[in-house]
């Protein structure tokens, strides 16, 4: 049986990192409307060109874009075996949009998983980041230092179109506007919601992660 996940948080808190790495260790995909949405805006696909003045701005992007890009995703057979949502849903249209989605596939969730950082340190993790152009690289300049090639292949690094100073205040704002009410609607459900504290290295917080999967597991 495959394992059927939300990892939600705000941006910068590392969700997609640590997506990543659970989706790797239980074999299923990681489905990422961010990722998604990306991919179509650097095609130039007419989905990526409806979406870009909200995407640029840190604005969420209309709720029957995301929708539809799960649906998909839910209507292939990559999803057969489990899935994680990552940054999805966003806002409470999107997630009973999605439990019309799963109740019509007879598919239930196995977890609900928040990670939660400090505001300051969001800042900070997301005004570093960057990203390799070339091999999808995602780093920090406390790592790897201001202006420096991609340490995996070489290539330039650069910011995320959305990770500008002026654009990271205004996602901060609609995470907390729209997105934090998923918190409590989540938590009421039958599946619930489990916190996990989102500081320290990738390792302990993909460690944390496991171990709330497992309360979750337990108390289902
Ligand atoms: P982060 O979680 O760090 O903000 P993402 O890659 O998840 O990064 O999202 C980046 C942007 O993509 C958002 O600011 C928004 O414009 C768009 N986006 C991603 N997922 C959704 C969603 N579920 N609903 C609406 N917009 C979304």
């Amino acid at each position: 049986m495959g394992v059927r996940l939300i990892i939600m948080g705000p941006p910068g808190v590392g969700k997609g990192t640590q997506g990543e790495l659970l989706a790797e260790r239980f074999g299923i995909p990681r489905l990422s409307t961010g990722d998604m949405i990306r991919a179509a805006l650097s095609a130039g696909t007419p989905l990526g060109e409806r979406v870009r003045v909200y995407y640029e701005a840190g604005d969420l992007v209309p709720d029957d874009v995301v929708l539809g890009l799960i649906a998909e995703a839910f209507d292939g057979p990559e999803t057969a075996g489990g899935f994680l949502l990552d940054g999805f849903p966003r806002t409470v249209a999107q997630a009973d949009g999605l439990g019309e989605l799963l109740a019509a596939r007879r598919i239930e969730l196995d977890a609900v998983l928040s990670l939660e950082a400090p505001e300051q340190e969001l800042v900070e993790r997301i005004s570093g980041r960057r990203v390799c152009e070339a091999c999808g690289l995602v780093t920090h300049v406390r790592a790897v230092g201001d202006d420096a090639p991609c340490p995996a292949c070489g290539c330039s690094l650069i910011q995320r179109s959305d990770d500008l100073a002026e654009t990271v205040r205004n996602r901060l704002s609609v995470y907390r506007e729209q997105t934090e009410p998923l918190l409590a609607y989540y938590a009421r459900s039958g599946t619930g919601l489990t916190a996990v504290d989102g500081l320290g290295t990738k390792e302990a917080i993909r460690d944390r992660l496991l171990d709330a999967l497992r309360r979750a597991e337990t108390a289902a």
